[in-house]
This record gives C-alpha cells, sequence and structure tokens, in this order.
C-alpha cells in the first residue's frame, strides 16, 4: 500500500478522522445512457496531518477528472450568492480604494457571478477558470477569463512583459476555491507572485471549526481536498510569504471565513499595516480555535459517531413518511446533497426524485444514487407532501423560492446538521 502523505508538508498521514464509504466524484450527474455504465467509486476517507494539522482528503483522481468540461455547477444559479457576491466587492473596493487603474484577479471566477459588479464598475479585471461550460458564460457576459488551472507557472506567465497582469494584482479574489484545490502550496505560492507590492488576497473557506461543531460532514467531497482552520492557514502561507491581515467570519456554507493577506515583505516595509482592531479580530478566531482542541487529535473525536447519528435519522424520517403513505421529495442537486445520499445509502425507492434550477442537471441523474433530477415545476407535478432540502445552507431561500412559486405550503425539512422542519 502507498503512502498517504499531508499536500503541505509531506507528512505520512496515519490518523483518520472520517470514512464516508465509496463514492463517485459528487458532480459527476448522469445522462440517462449512462446509467447502465459502471461507475468510477474513490474512497472518501478524510485524515488529520498530525505534524501541521490540516485536515485532508487525499488525491485520489486527477482534479481534471472531478472538473471535467460539463462541471454542471454555476455560481449565478444562487441569488443570495450573488448578492453576497455584491457586497463583497463593494466592501473590498472601499478596503483597497480600487479604480479605474487597479486591477483584479478572482481566481475560479466560474461564471462570472462576481467580477460582473467588479465590471459594472470599470475596474479592470481578468477570471480564471478551469471549466469550459463557465468560463464560457463569463466571456459571453463580457469578462475576460482564461481557462486554466491557477498556480505559479500561470501567475509567472501572467506577470511577465506582455502577460495580462503585468503590472500585479491590487486584489486577488479566491472565494471557495483553495479547499477545492489539490496543491495547495503552489496556488498559494502562485496569489504571492501575482500580488503588487501592496495587494492584498481575500481567501474564503468553510471554516473547520464550524464545520466539526455543526457536524457538517455532507460538505466532505472528493473536490474538496482541505478542510481548513485559521491556524493552519496562516502556517501555510507564511511558508510561502504571505501573513494574515484581517478576518470576518461570514454565516455562508454554514460558517466560513474571509481572511485577508498580504506579502509578508510588503507589511515588513510598511506597505501594508494591520490596524488593531484587525489584529484583536485575528488573535480572537486564532484562541477560540486553539480552545477547541483543532491542534490536537481532541476537536476530531466523534465526528463518525456524529454522522452516523444523522444518517440514522434521515433514514428513519424516510422509511416512516414511506410506511405512512407521505411523499418526501428532495430540493436541491448540491455536492453535498450527493454525499449525504450516498452515505447514507438513500436511492430512488426513499426519495423518487430530486429538483433542481439548474438546467444543466435537469434530466440527469444524481451519481451512485440515481436519483433522477427535475425542475421545480416537475416535483410539484409530483405533489409531494414534504420537501427534504439538501443544501441545508440556503434551505430557508428554497423554501420561500417554493412558495412564491405557488407550488404549495409543503412541510419543508432540512437534513443537516439535524433533522428538522424549518420554522414557517
Ligand atoms: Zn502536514
Amino acid at each position: 500500500m502507498t503512502l498517504l502523505r499531508c499536500r503541505h508538508c509531506g507528512s505520512t498521514l496515519h490518523h483518520e478522522v472520517i470514512d464516508l464509504g465509496h463514492q463517485p466524484p459528487s458532480n459527476a450527474y448522469l445522462s440517462a445512457d449512462q446509467l447502465g455504465r459502471p461507475e468510477i467509486t474513490y474512497p472518501l476517507k478524510v485524515y488529520l496531518c498530525t505534524s501541521c494539522w490540516l485536515m485532508q482528503l487525499p488525491a485520489h483522481a486527477a482534479a481534471e477528472t472531478l472538473f471535467t468540461p460539463d462541471y454542471a455547477y454555476f455560481s449565478s444559479t444562487s441569488s443570495s450568492w450573488c448578492s453576497h457576491a455584491e457586497r463583497y466587492v463593494a466592501a473590498a473596493v472601499q478596503r483597497l480604494g480600487l479604480g479605474a487603474e487597479s486591477m483584479v484577479v478572482e481566481l475560479a471566477s466560474n461564471d462570472g457571478y462576481l467580477l460582473q459588479y467588479v465590471l459594472e464598475r470599470q475596474i479592470p479585471c481578468l477570471g480564471i477558470e478551469p471549466t469550459q461550460a463557465a468560463a464560457q458564460l463569463a466571456r459571453e457576459r463580457g469578462i475576460p477569463t482564461l481557462e486554466r488551472f491557477f498556480g505559479v507557472e500561470l501567475a509567472d506567465e501572467l506577470r511577465s512583459e506582455g502577460g495580462a497582469v503585468a503590472g500585479g494584482a491590487d486584489l486577488i479574489a479566491a472565494n471557495n476555491v483553495l479547499a477545492h484545490v489539490p496543491d495547495i502550496n503552489d496556488f498559494l505560492a502562485g496569489i504571492t507572485r501575482l500580488l503588487k507590492p501592496g495587494g492584498q488576497v481575500s481567501i474564503e473557506f468553510p471554516h473547520l471549526l464550524r464545520l466539526l461543531a455543526g457536524n457538517h460532514f455532507d460538505t466532505i467531497y472528493h473536490e474538496h481536498y482541505s478542510y481548513l482552520s485559521l491556524a493552519v492557514l496562516q502556517r501555510i502561507a507564511a511558508s510561502v510569504g504571505l501573513s494574515l491581515v484581517d478576518v470576518e467570519e461570514l454565516p455562508t456554507h454554514g460558517g466560513s471565513l474571509r481572511v485577508w493577506l498580504a506579502p509578508t515583505a510588503a507589511l515588513a516595509d510598511g506597505v501594508v499595516s494591520v490596524p488593531t482592531e484587525a489584529q484583536q479580530r485575528l488573535a480572537a478566531v486564532l484562541r477560540a480555535e486553539q480552545a477547541a482542541g483543532l491542534e490536537s487529535p481532541l476537536a476530531y473525536a466523534g465526528f463518525q459517531q456524529r454522522a452516523e447519528a444523522a444518517k440514522h435519522a434521515l433514514l428513519c424520517f424516510l422509511l416512516q413518511a414511506r410506511e405512512q403513505g407521505r411523499r418526501v421529495l428532495g430540493y436541491g442537486a448540491a455536492a453535498k446533497g450527493n454525499t449525504l445520499l450516498n452515505y447514507a445509502g438513500v436511492r430512488s425507492d426513499l426519495l423518487a426524485a430530486v429538483a433542481d434550477k439548474a438546467s444543466s442537471k435537469i434530466g440527469r441523474f444524481l451519481p451512485a444514487s440515481h436519483i433522477p433530477v427535475v425542475s421545480p415545476a416537475e416535483l410539484a407535478a409530483m405533489a409531494p407532501d414534504a420537501l427534504l432540502v439538501l443544501p441545508w445552507n440556503i434551505a430557508a431561500e428554497v423554501q420561500q423560492q417554493w412558495r412564491d412559486a405557488g407550488y404549495g405550503e409543503q412541510p419543508c425539512y432540512r437534513a443537516i446538521p439535524v433533522l428538522e422542519q424549518l420554522p414557517g
């Protein structure tokens, strides 16, 4: 057996945190003619590096197989996500004093859901997005977009004479991408090279502290390689010449951090300074992580058992509904839903269909469970007695949209972190 190595420090990984069985990539939606073919599954088992404390999923599949050209996730389909991006751009422009002379680069810019607000302000920008379908949509919106994976090699190309970002970036936005990068060292090193001396990068990621406290085991999937704390990010960033400047705690994805970093050299030279309030915010998060035992095996004990309890509660709920003749249907064909359904072994006998607004998913089938994805109108026509909302982080938005569309007043349930009915 080959030894698994930590993606940051290279130490041998031997401390298992949670095992969710073998699963196909969570975004590998199937067409009808693919249903009869074999499906490739990979171990969905998370490890803790006891040298640098990075919680991680070893890469079993190359990123190119996970983020296929028809990768079906488009950020713009979530309206709450777009308004999150709009608020972010307004705040970043103010924080860094960005204008027509500035350069904004977004890594994993998807369909331009965020850079559209940069473009609106006539600030030059560049999107970097490896998936063809999303990059194409962004270009149709007029957003310059490169279809590439980001790292040192691309950063040097962009910075070279005549490159698209030859003068360096004032702002690099890397929102919900760092966790999805197999080579986290190379990605962060690329950021250091792409930044102007006074430039800053903001990185958003689901906060490991919230993931563990909230039992968000369904946010573990193969595209999600690193599960980050502020302390671990600080350690990895320091190794490539980046330092923490500020942190904000966000409610997104069940609790995220937005961390601002600048080149360590810029802090030493006084080009960038860290205000006292920012120092206090950083210290408070680091203290909370320390208190929770994130830099010891303690905080991770019992995660497997809590996931099992959630799985059993979901199965009881679906079996009981079936016995009572109540039809429960799913809403939201999100990656986290696939982790949950496949871990719990739920198939179409217990959940006959899942609705989604994304036309790229409608008419296809969820990986492994083969549950059909239908439009919200089709789901409504199946007369559900209750809805199980799989993307629990946007459950309230989903419930509102369902009711606004006149589909009915059925009770809505979220499965995670504990199975519960939504209010109203
Ligand atoms: Zn390590």
